[in-house]
């Protein structure tokens, strides 16, 4: 018999509305292997709170009450505030931390009235504040990859990819600002997707950069993610400013169309010369899939692909400055204890409660939008955005889908990058574009690469063609096995 951990979250949740298995049960069975785990993935588990929760999801069962994934167990990223959690973002800054109210997509996928009933096991590591690629600027501890433990899952949602690529939960939830669903998914072999940006309410999950930051399921199957989304997505416009007020939708409704026809666009700048041959090969041959599967490969070019770094790195650090400029000590957040007046308590509380990644970018931030520099830098960067959107749009003129790596190399190594900011930034380059476009974009796994590591590949769609983009990658799962393939046994 499979075991529970095997199984998906769809499978999962028709059994549970079977009540072949309670939420109880899994709740108790996803418990024990959190509470097991040595790979640092969670930061926190509040067995009481994850019991009750699965409580709740039962009596909704037995009610007929229940929402579409009831009592299925989750588990999120730091960033979104729980009120039945501590919320850190993986920062000193907010240790201890308890939110008073939950945050919007934590809402919609729990079991409140009118939540989708998926049972919150713990809280997620992360990057501190989500900056990062390896889950190494957690404050609080690093994740191994389950693949190979002398690896990084990626980041910044690596607890998120790790806990479930081994399985300790079904699905997570994950946030993406540059890239941080879509890369730890393809470190880890598993899938995840950022929808549109503004689809997904950024009401309570702790802001970096706010023109940026999405949210996002990752889970094993396209099939679970599009689930998720569907529970995730809506309207939030009195909370969310920036919220789109466009419907929710069953981003599962599409999923066995035939792909026959659909344009694929390759763009040549993503298989440039610093691509690792092993990422290449994997990539290549999931093209050769789609064209089986009746999709056509169309050559496109996004012009503009290597400015998307410098870019994002002037944007994401702008804003990143300006939102964490509330954690001064006052409000809430650590205070340090060592003080004379007030500017020295906002100094000290911020020297001890940031890490040095933070404080990295929160001057970089503040620096490239000083008197003087903000001509130079922000505004041309802003420029550049706009034109690296346009270059989407021309590119969506010929092509439907837009396919490529997700990240230039496999997993690294623990350490390898970690003193060196810049070549963590320059592994975001296919990731980056998309990120400053708003545009959805997703990681399936796509084989394996360099030391048997994982690799991923992208999809990215046009506005709101989420559908599509699951589509494209249940298709893809349908034709393979490597989402399937486990850590430890045989790749
Ligand atoms: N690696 C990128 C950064 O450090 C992206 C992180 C993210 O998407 N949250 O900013």
């Amino acid at each position: 018999m499979t075991a529970l951990h095997d199984l998906s979250v769809a499978f999962l949740a028709a059994e549970l509305r079977a009540k072949k298995v309670s939420a109880t049960e899994l709740a108790q069975h996803f418990l024990a292997r959190s509470q097991a785990d040595t790979s640092g993935a969670f930061l926190s588990l509040n067995p009481e709170a994850t019991l009750a929760q699965a409580k709740e999801a039962d009596f909704q069962l037995a009610a007929g009450t229940a929402g579409p994934l009831a009592g299925v167990p989750m588990a999120h990223k730091d960033i979104f505030v729980t009120t039945d959690f501590p919320t850190t973002a993986g920062s000193k800054m907010l240790e201890g931390y308890r939110s008073p109210f939950d945050a919007t997509v934590v809402r919609k996928l729990g079991v409140q009235p009118g939540g989708a009933g998926m049972v919150n096991v713990g809280k997620l590591n992360c990057d501190e504040f989500a900056m990062g690629s390896s889950n190494e600027n957690s404050a609080y501890k690093s994740v191994t990859n389950p693949w190979d433990t002398s690896r990084v899952p990626g980041g910044s949602s690596g607890g998120s990819s790790a806990a479930v690529a081994a399985r300790l939960v079904p699905a997570a939830t994950g946030t993406d600002t540059g890239g941080s669903i879509r890369q730890p998914a393809s470190f880890c072999g598993i899938t995840g997707i950022k929808p549109t940006y503004g689809r997904a309410s950024r009401y309570g999950m702790i802001a970096y950069a706010s023109s940026l930051d999405q949210a996002g399921p990752m889970a094993r199957t396209a099939e679970d993610c599009a689930l998720m989304l569907s529970a995730m997505c809506g309207p939030d416009l009195d909370r969310d400013s920036t919220s789109l007020d466009v419907p929710a939708e069953n981003f599962a409704r599409d999923l066995n169309a035939p792909l026959d026809g659909l344009r694929i666009g390759v763009p040549k700048e993503f298989f440039g010369e610093g691509l690792a041959a092993g990422v290449r090969a994997a990539v290549d041959a999931s093209l050769k899939e789609y064209e089986k599967l009746g999709a056509k490969l169309i050559p496109i070019s996004l012009p503009r692909t290597e400015l998307s770094i410098p870019v994002y790195y002037i944007i994401a650090p702008a804003e990143a400055s300006s939102n964490l400029s509330r954690f001064d000590g006052v409000k809430f957040g650590h205070r340090t204890k060592d003080y004379t007046d007030l500017v020295s308590m906002y100094k000290r509380s911020r020297a001890e409660g940031f890490g040095e990644e933070v404080k990295r970018r929160i001057m970089t931030g503040a620096y490239v939008l000083s008197h003087g520099y903000y001509d130079a830098y922000y505004l041309q960067a802003q420029k550049i955005r706009r034109m690296i959107s346009d270059d989407f749009q021309q590119a969506f003129q010929v092509c439907d889908v837009i396919a490529g790596p997700v990240a230039p190399t496999v997993a690294w190594k623990l350490g390898e990058k970690a003193d060196d900011p810049v070549a963590n930034y320059l592994a975001d380059i296919f990731t980056l574009p998309a990120s400053l476009a708003g545009l959805p974009g997703m990681s399936v796994p796509a084989g394996f690469g360099e030391e048997g590591m994982p690799v991923g590949l992208q999809l990215i769609g046009n506005y709101f063609k989420e559908a599509q983009l699951l589509n494209a990658a249940h298709r893809l799962q349908q034709a393979t096995d490597f989402h399937l393939r486990q850590p430890g046994g045989t790749k």
